[in-house]
Formats: structure tokens, sequence, C-alpha cells
């Protein structure tokens, strides 16, 4: 049967593209705060009622719309923040596409309130599903109020798809907060019949952090970031190691202002972290990257989250560079762990969570330095300090120590993967050439062609790490030199485990470094079980003079330290 062509009716138009923009009750709330914002708000209300399909009200003090506008706001395509596609270049504004107010409206009962600051009056319009029911005015202060009524109202199939109420309101408070984070010069608050909440207008970020996050988002546990170039600003705030957090919430990441979703930049800044956390514990970051706006393109999805990069790598190898010299290396060391409080998610605090590392003074910390330490002060901490005295081994895993009264457990591998890492990672920092070995007979590798391709394209960091590879055939490579403390025997394993971890993935410089050295300090330490008494006080002396003893590379802690209080109180002595 032919089928005929036929022009969509407008208001169906109007639906679909709603669906784009206009996803749950949080979408409504993120747009309409960003008008807010673009109207040079100061103040900014947001009430809620039930999940927030009941009704969204916002009010703002911003410019207002002109009462001869107000029909055309609410019309596709219709923006008072650009007039040509080159302004794209120079955005500064949250809107452009002239979406939001005509997309919301085209899914529930909308009415419109607001007075620009030329005239004396105001006006109201009330639009269901997309259809203007009335046109007044009214009195009211400069500002624009929207209340959003009965979402998805004529879309039942959208409202199938929202969440539980608990859900849906949590999505909202999460908008909010992404918003109030970037705009700390504006005040908000928030209502819902349950829950009151309001941010006065603060001078810095900091300060806002602080008001939403919790008192410990001070300056004690957050370090400040402030990278400037022309083409790229990082600012913001980092945790610092020892103040690692349970939750991923705690991660907000701005692209000029906007909060946006990246794998790859959160990638970075895991990876920043990545010798200095416990396992399954989360930085905490508040990131504002400021970008020239050709060099970002958010046009790629309507609601914004997702954006283009021209130069994603630069922008990622800048994050981690900039992380890495802020955060300082001092993390705790763990204290404790006979009878330790551990603590649950009901201690936590509602907002920040503090730092699982159970705290005991009974305990002291094995080595008691941190960055923030003075070499002077250290040079003569390491005169009166007494060396360690190993005790012995246990299990060819367990190093058994005495240092100034306390008992030290220390996991060699652990330790060891600490002492290479950083000796990698210091050679390559100062440019130094990291000791190699030359293999007396060439190792033949072969790779499939998909390898073959990431080994040629990834040779300089191979060879920056003490691998020296060279292409033998179209699949073959031949291994002439590897970094000394890699054992022959290991070298095949290493390559393989960097190549598999690579593949298919696109992955910046600085990412694909950090991947050859964790592969050859696990090498290395593998056939380093049976040492001699020396051999193990050279590791421990070395592990002294890390930059973070306290854990191994991937975050495991590599000394646990008993004292003697401790033990006398475990075996009532008394
Ligand atoms: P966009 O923000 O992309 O321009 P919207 O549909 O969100 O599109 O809004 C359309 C227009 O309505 C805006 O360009 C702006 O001129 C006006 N507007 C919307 N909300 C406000 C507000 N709170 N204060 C002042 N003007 C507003
Ligand atoms: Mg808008």
């Amino acid at each position: 049967m032919a089928t005929r062509v036929r022009l969509l009716e407008d208001h169906l138009v109007q639906q679909i593209a709603a669906g784009e923009v206009v996803e749950r009750p949080a979408s409504v709330v993120k747009e309409i705060l960003e008008n807010a914002l673009d109207a040079s708000s100061r103040a900014v209300s947001l009430e809620i009622v039930g999940s927030g399909k009941e009704a969204i009200r916002i009010s703002d003090d911003g410019c207002g719309i002109h009462s001869e506008d107000v029909l055309l706001a609410i019309q596709r395509h219709s923006t008072s923040k650009i007039t040509s596609f080159e302004d794209l270049q120079t955005l500064t504004s949250f809107g452009f596409r002239g979406e939001a107010l005509p997309s919301i409206a085209a899914v529930s009962k909308l009415e419109l309130t607001t007075r620009s600051e030329s005239e004396p009056y105001g006006t109201s319009i009330q639009v269901h599903g997309g259809n203007v029911v009335s046109q007044k005015q009214c009195g009211r202060s400069q500002g624009t109020t929207i209340e959003v009524r009965d979402l998805f109202f004529n879309t039942p199939a959208r409202l199938k798809f929202l969440k539980s109420d608990g859900t849906e309101r949590s999505r909202i408070l999460r908008a909010w907060e992404e918003t109030l984070m970037a705009h700390p010069s504006v005040s908000f608050s928030f209502k819902s019949e349950s829950k009151t909440i309001s941010y006065p207008n603060r001078k810095n970020c900091l300060d806002r952090v602080r008001d939403v996050w919790g008192e410990q988002c001070s300056e004690e546990n957050l370090v400040p970031l402030s990278f400037r170039h022309p083409s790229l600003s990082i600012t913001g705030w980092i945790s610092k190691p020892s103040f690692h957090q349970s939750a991923k919430s705690y991660q907000l990441i701005y692209i000029n202002k906007r909060p946006i979703l990246s794998r790859s930049l959160t990638h970075a800044l895991y990876e920043s972290y990545r010798d200095c956390l416990p396992v399954g514990r989360h930085p905490a970051a508040v990131l504002f990257l400021d970008v020239n706006p050709s060099e970002v393109d958010f046009n790629v999805h309507p609601s914004k989250r997702e954006v283009r990069f021209r130069n994603e790598s630069q922008i990622y190898d800048a994050l981690i560079r900039e992380i890495r010299s802020k955060r300082t290396s001092e993390s705790s060391a763990p204290k404790v762990f006979v009878d330790a409080p551990i603590l649950t998610q009901d201690h936590l605090r509602q907002n920040f969570d503090s730092p699982v590392m159970p705290d005991s003074t009974v305990f002291s910390s094995s080595f008691p330095r941190s960055a923030f330490i003075s070499e002077k002060t250290l040079r003569s901490e390491t005169l009166v300090r007494q060396p360690v005295k190993i005790l012995s081994q246990f299990h060819s895993l367990y190093i058994l120590a005495e240092e100034e009264g306390n008992l030290l457990i220390v996991d060699q591998h652990a330790a060891a993967e600490r002492v290479l890492y950083e000796q990698f990672k210091q050679n390559i920092q100062n440019n130094r050439e990291l000791p190699t070995q030359k293999l007396l007979i060439p190792m033949i590798w072969n790779v499939s062609l998909a390898q073959a391709e990431l080994l040629q394209n990834h040779r300089p960091a191979f060879l920056k790490l003490g691998f020296q590879i060279e292409p033998f055939g179209e699949t073959t490579f031949r291994v002439l030199e590897s970094p000394a403390a890699v054992p022959e025997t290991e070298i095949k394993n290493v390559l393989e485990e960097i190549l598999s971890s690579l593949e298919n993935q696109n992955q910046p410089t600085l990412a694909i470094e950090e991947k050859i050295m964790h592969a050859a300090c696990r090498a290395a330490i593998k056939a380093n079980d049976q040492l001699t008494h020396q051999e193990l006080g050279q590791l421990l002396e070395e592990l002294k003079s890390c930059q973070n003893p306290h854990t191994c590379p991937h975050g495991r802690p590599t000394t646990l330290t008993i004292s003697r209080q401790e033990l006398d109180k475990k075996f009532g002595r008394v």
C-alpha cells in the first residue's frame, strides 16, 4: 500500500522537539535556572511540589521580558541571546537555541509572569500544552516567575519514564546544586513541602562549597587550583588525598560555567589521584575549566550536557598536571587495624563524609612526614631518628620491623611498588634517563595488526620509560632494551599487559606513561620475594624517603603501625 507523506501539525512538532529538551522535572529546573542567570539575576528562588511534575516555580529578579516579547519567548527558535552563527564562537550565555520555554510550554501548563526594567507594569500569560489560554497585564517587581504545573499531562508515555518521586526530587536538587556552585555571587533558595534551604550570596567559590557540602570543606581539606593560560584556565578546589570520600557525588566539572558530564575529564581527575587514594575512595573536586568558546562545541545535545572539545587531550593532560602539582602528596598513614571503629554510612555526615580512616591517638604514624614540612626539619628529624630495625619476614610477604618503639608491618610488594613508581616518576619529571638493560638477544614480539598500529603510535612513550622497540616486519617488533628494574623473564608479560590496556582507547600521553609505569613496577616486584635482612632494611629506608610512603601506587596501604601502648592494652598490661 502506498503511504503518503504529510507535514506534521505544529503542536505535534513541538511535542516531539520537547522530548529532547525536557526529559524530566530536573531538566525543567535546569533550563529555567539558566534563563534566570542569563538574565543577570541576583537572587533566584525555586519551589517544587511533589516530585516536581506537580509544580515547579522559579522566580528571579533579573532583567525580565518586555511585554511585547512575551509571546515570542514561548515560540520555538526565538532568543535574545544570539543573532548569527558567528555569535556561537563568543557565546557567554547558557541559552542560545530558543527551545527551552516553548518545549516546556508544549508539555505542561505554564504560567509566565514578568516585568522588564523599562515598563511600569508586568505581563502574565498562561500556556496549556503549547496553546496560549490567557494574557494579561499585572503588577510585579522587575524579574520573571515561571510556574510549570502538570508536567507531561498531555504526553502520558513520558510520565511512565519518570523514576520514583524521591529520585526525581534528588535529580532536581542535583541540578540546583550544580547551578548554584558555579554562581556564588547569586543567592539561591529552595523550598518543597518538607524542606527549605537557602544560600546567601558569597564572594568566592570556596564559601559556597562550604555552605553546600559542609564545614569540612575548608582550606584545611581542600586546595585551590589556579592554572591560567591564554587558551585554557583551570580553577576550583580539589580535596587533599587525606580527605577522600566514600561517594562520587562530590565532583563537579564545569566548562565555561556549564556543568558537564565528561568521561575523559573525570578519568583525568581519578588519574591525578591514582597513586594516593585508598581503593574504593573518591576525590572531591569542583573544577572550573574556561576555554575559548571557539574551542568547544556545546551544540552537540539539546541539554548541552555533552560537549566536544577541539583539543581534548591537551585539556586532559593540563588537568592532570595541575591537580598533581597542587594536591600535595600528604596522605594519612593507616594507623589502626585492631578493633578500629569502622564508620558506616549512618555515621557519615549528611553532607560531606569524613574520611573513613579510623582515628586513634594511641597509634603513631609510621612516617609522620608531610609535604609541608621543610627540608631542614626533615634532615634534623632524620638525624635523631633511629633507623628501622628489621625483625623478621612473614610468609615472604610482610616485613616485621621496629621503629621508635612501634611495631611496623609492611607489605613488601606494596612498598617495593611505591619505591619503584616514585623512582620512575622522578626520572621522567627530571628528564633523566631511566636505567635500562640491553637484551643480549633482542626479543622478537608478534602482535596483531591493530596492536602493531597502537604500538607504532606509542613508541615514544615506551622509549621514554626505557623500552626500546623497533619494527621488524608488519606485525613483528624487536625489543632491544628494557627498564633495568624489570626482570628479563617478565618483559613480554609487561608489554602485553600494557598493550591490552591501551587497546581500543584513544588515550592521552600522560595516561599511557602511567600505564607503562604501573605495569613495569608490578613486574619488577614479582621476582622480589626472598630478600636478605639488609635488602629489606634498604627497602624500608627507600620507602621512608618516598613522597607518599603510605600507599602503593594503587592506593593500598604499605604500612601498619602498632604502638607499644596498644599492645600493652591488648595484653591487659595497663
Ligand atoms: P534561550 O535561553 O535559548 O534563548 P529560552 O526558550 O530558554 O531560549 O528562552 C527564550 C527567551 O526568553 C530568552 O532568549 C530570553 O530572552 C527570554 N527569557 C526566558 N527566561 C527569562 C528570564 N528568566 N528572564 C529574562 N528573560 C528570559
Ligand atoms: Mg534558555
